[in-house]
């Protein structure tokens, strides 16, 4: 988590190299969801630091992450099921 009293890559502590950490919206950028691989709408903003180029994620983008992750999750749901039982048909 990013603290909220400093913009510095090292809110956690001994984690962090210093750099300063910015809103950042970018295409490309994917979460690993439930073994699945979900791709972000590029407008979502995620704090990244400018340096070492980690995302800090605080409470509000993560709120925002896990209904967009849920959200996409459910809409392919029935395809990642079947293909899921398919695979465990083959084994
Ligand atoms: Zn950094």
């Amino acid at each position: 988590m990013q603290s909220k009293d400093s913009n510095l890559c090292n809110g956690r502590g001994d984690i962090g190299c210093g750099g300063q950490i910015f809103p950042l919206k970018m295409d490309g950028r994917w979460f690993l969801f439930k073994d699945v691989v979900i791709f972000l709408d590029k407008d979502l903003e995620i704090p990244r630091c400018d340096r070492c180029k980690a995302d800090w994620i605080d409470d509000d983008t993560q709120v925002a992450l896990d209904v967009i992750l849920n959200r996409d999750y459910e809409v392919h749901r029935e395809l990642i099921e079947a293909a899921r039982e398919r695979y465990r048909e083959r084994q």
